[in-house]
C-alpha cells in the first residue's frame, strides 16, 4: 500500500468509525473545518490532558489559563497580526485555482530531492555492500545538478520571502518553470499578500459594530494576562503560562483533512525568563518537547527537529519538530524564542507598564519569553496515521482473514476496554454488567454483546480499543476472565479482582507521565 492509499484508507475509516466527520456534511461540508465524533473528542480529550498533565502538573512553576477567544482588537495591532500576518498568494488563471507561492516553490524542492534519492536507490542497487553515499553525492553528475538547483532555488525563495519581494517570487516560479497541477499551465497572475485573519462585527447594530478578528493563535491571551497572572500567582521568573483553545486561520490552501484546518485548537506555553537567558531555555524547551513526543513510543525515528530559514517578526530563533506524516515530514509543533516582541509591543500599545521586577538582581526588566505550541489536530492525525494498520489473522496456524487495526498508546485510546460476555444468556450478561459497573468508575469501558465474539473483537481493533475483557461460563465457577491484547491478539486469564491493577498499569495517563 502506498503512503497516499494508506492517507485515503484513513481518512474514510476516520469517518467510517466515528472518529472525524466533515463538518455540515449534510449541507456537502464546509472546506477545510471538521467535528470530532464520539471517539475522535475522546481521543483529542486524551491528547490535551497528557499536554496539560505534562505541563501544568509536572511544573511548579507552570500555571494554566483559559481566555477568550475574542480580544481587544489593538491586540492584533500590538501583536503584528494585522500588519504582518499574511500569506504570498497566487492565481493561476487558468484554473482559476489559489495557492501559496511559498507551497508551490517548496514542493518543487520536494521534487528536486525526490529525484537525488531515487538517483542515490539506484546507486545503492548497482553497488550493493560497497556503496558508499557520501561519495555517491559528492560525484554522481545527477546529483550534483540536482542538489544544485536545489540550493540555488531555496536561496531565492528565502531572500524573496526576507525581503518581502513578491516579484522576485514570481519570477522564481516562473523560472522554475512551475505548472499548475490543475491546468498544467504557467499562467501565473501577481503575487499578492493575503491576511490570515478571520473578521467579525461586535456590537448589535452594524453600523457601530466595531471589527473584530478571531485570535488566528492563542499566544496573545496569554501575553494580555501577563501581569495578572504574575501577582495573583506570586509568579517568580522563570515561569510559564499554558493554554489550550481554538485558534482560527483563513488558510489559503487547505488541505491534507486535518493537518490544516481553518478552525482548530492549539496547545501553547509561554515562558518568561530573564533577557539574555533565552538560548538556554530554548535548547532545553526544544529537548523537553521532543520528549514529550516521543514518550508516546510512536517511533522515535519519526521526529526530526527543523530550523526555520525565515524567521517570523517576533522570533530570534525558532525550530519545529516535525513528524513523517503520509506526505512527508510536516510540522508538528513549533519552537520559537519570541524575545520581548509583544510584551514590548503590547506596552507601547495599551500604554500600560508590563514588567517584572526581579528580587534578585533588584532590576525591572520586559520579560524575553520562549514558547512552545502545539497543534492538537496535527497530533491526532500522527496518533492516527502512525496506529492504521490492515493485517492478516492467523488462528491456528491457518489464515484467518484479515483485520484494521488501530495501534493508538494505550494511554490516549478513547476506548480503554470492552467488556464482552461470550453469550448473550446463562448469567454472562449479568456478570459482565457487574465488572463493567466496576471499572467504569476508573476507565471508559464500553459492553458489547452482540454478534459472535470475534466479530466484536474485530469492532474494538478497528476503534484502537487495548484491551478486550472476555466473560465466559468459568468466570461463574472461579471468577477469572480473559484478557485479550489487541496488538498481540494473545490471550490471558486472570481473576477479576487483578483487573483494575492491571488496566491502570497498562492505559492509565500516569504511565506515561512517569516516563517523562
Ligand atoms: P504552517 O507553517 O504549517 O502553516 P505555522 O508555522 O504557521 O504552520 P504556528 O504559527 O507555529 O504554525 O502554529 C503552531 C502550531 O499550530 C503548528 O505547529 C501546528 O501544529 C498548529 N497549526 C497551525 N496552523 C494550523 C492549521 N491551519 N491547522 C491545524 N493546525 C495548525
Amino acid at each position: 500500500m502506498t503512503q497516499e492509499e494508506l492517507f485515503k484508507k484513513l481518512i474514510a475509516h476516520s469517518k467510517e468509525y466515528g472518529y472525524i466527520f466533515p463538518s455540515s456534511e449534510i449541507y456537502d461540508g464546509l472546506s477545510a473545518v471538521y467535528d470530532y465524533g464520539q471517539y475522535g473528542s475522546e481521543l483529542k480529550n486524551n491528547i490535551k490532558r497528557y499536554w496539560w498533565e505534562a505541563m501544568v502538573r509536572l511544573h511548579e512553576n507552570i500555571v494554566g489559563i483559559d481566555a477568550a477567544i475574542f480580544m481587544h482588537p489593538r491586540t492584533w495591532e500590538a501583536s503584528g497580526h494585522v500588519g504582518a500576518f499574511n500569506d504570498p498568494l497566487i492565481d493561476n488563471k487558468d484554473s482559476k485555482k489559489r495557492y501559496r507561492a511559498d507551497v508551490l516553490l517548496e514542493e518543487h524542492i520536494a521534487k528536486l530531492e525526490d529525484k537525488i534519492n531515487r538517483e542515490i536507490e539506484k546507486g545503492r542497487k548497482k553497488f550493493g555492500d560497497g556503496f558508499d553515499e557520501t561519495q555517491f553525492r559528492a560525484t554522481n553528475p545527477n546529483v550534483l545538478r540536482n542538489a544544485e538547483k536545489v540550493e540555488e532555488v531555496h536561496t531565492r525563495m528565502v531572500n524573496a520571502l526576507t525581503n518581502n519581494d513578491l516579484e522576485a517570487l514570481r519570477q522564481l516560479i516562473l523560472d522554475c518553470e512551475i505548472v499548475c497541477p490543475v491546468s498544467g499551465t504557467r499562467s501565473w497572475t501577481e503575487v499578492r499578500q493575503f491576511n490570515l485573519m478571520f473578521e467579525t462585527k461586535m456590537g448589535s447594530v452594524s453600523e457601530d459594530a466595531g471589527t473584530i478578528y478571531l485570535r488566528p493563535e492563542t499566544a496573545q491571551g496569554i501575553f494580555v494576562n501577563f501581569l495578572n497572572v504574575q501577582k495573583t500567582g506570586r509568579m517568580k521568573i522563570p515561569f510559564g503560562i499554558a493554554q489550550i483553545g481554538k485558534a482560527f486561520r483563513n488558510e489559503i490552501v487547505a488541505r491534507q483533512f486535518i493537518f490544516r484546518m481553518r478552525e482548530f485548537e492549539q496547545m501553547e506555553m509561554q515562558f518568561f525568563i530573564r533577557p539574555g537567558e533565552e538560548m538556554k531555555w530554548y535548547e532545553r524547551w526544544k529537548a523537553a518537547r521532543m520528549k514529550w513526543h516521543q514518550n508516546l513510543g510512536m517511533g522515535a525515528e519519526n521526529y526530526r527537529y527543523h530550523n526555520h530559514d525565515k524567521l517570523a517578526h517576533y522570533a530570534n530563533a525558532a525550530c519545529d519538530i516535525e513528524f513523517q506524516f503520509p506526505f512527508g515530514f510536516k510540522e508538528l509543533e513549533g519552537i520559537h524564542s519570541r524575545t520581548d516582541f509583544d510584551l514590548s509591543n503590547h506596552q507601547k500599545f495599551s500604554g500600560k507598564k508590563i514588567q517584572y521586577f526581579d528580587p534578585e538582581t533588584n532590576e525591572s526588566y520586559v520579560p524575553y519569553v520562549v514558547e512552545t505550541s502545539v497543534g492538537v489536530d496535527r497530533l491526532v492525525l500522527s496518533v492516527l496515521t502512525n496506529a492504521y494498520c490492515e493485517e492478516k489473522v492467523q488462528k491456528d496456524g491457518e489464515e484467518a482473514g484479515e483485520r484494521v487495526v488501530l495501534r493508538i498508546p494505550p494511554a490516549l485510546a478513547p476506548v480503554k476496554l470492552a467488556v464482552l460476555p461470550l453469550v448473550k444468556k446463562d448469567g454472562l450478561p449479568e456478570k459482565a454488567r457487574g465488572i463493567l459497573s466496576m471499572l467504569k468508575l476508573d476507565f471508559s469501558c464500553q459492553y458489547d454483546e452482540k454478534d459472535s465474539i470475534g466479530k466484536r473483537y474485530r469492532r474494538q481493533d478497528a476503534i484502537g480499543t487495548p484491551f478486550c475483557v472476555t466473560v465466559d461460563h468459568q468466570t461463574l465457577q472461579d471468577n477469572t476472565v480473559t484478557i485479550r491484547h489487541r496488538d498481540s491478539m494473545e490471550q490471558e486469564r486472570v481473576s477479576i479482582e487483578k483487573l483494575s491493577g492491571i488496566m491502570d498499569a497498562q492505559v492509565s495517563l500516569r504511565s506515561l507521565l512517569a516516563k517523562l
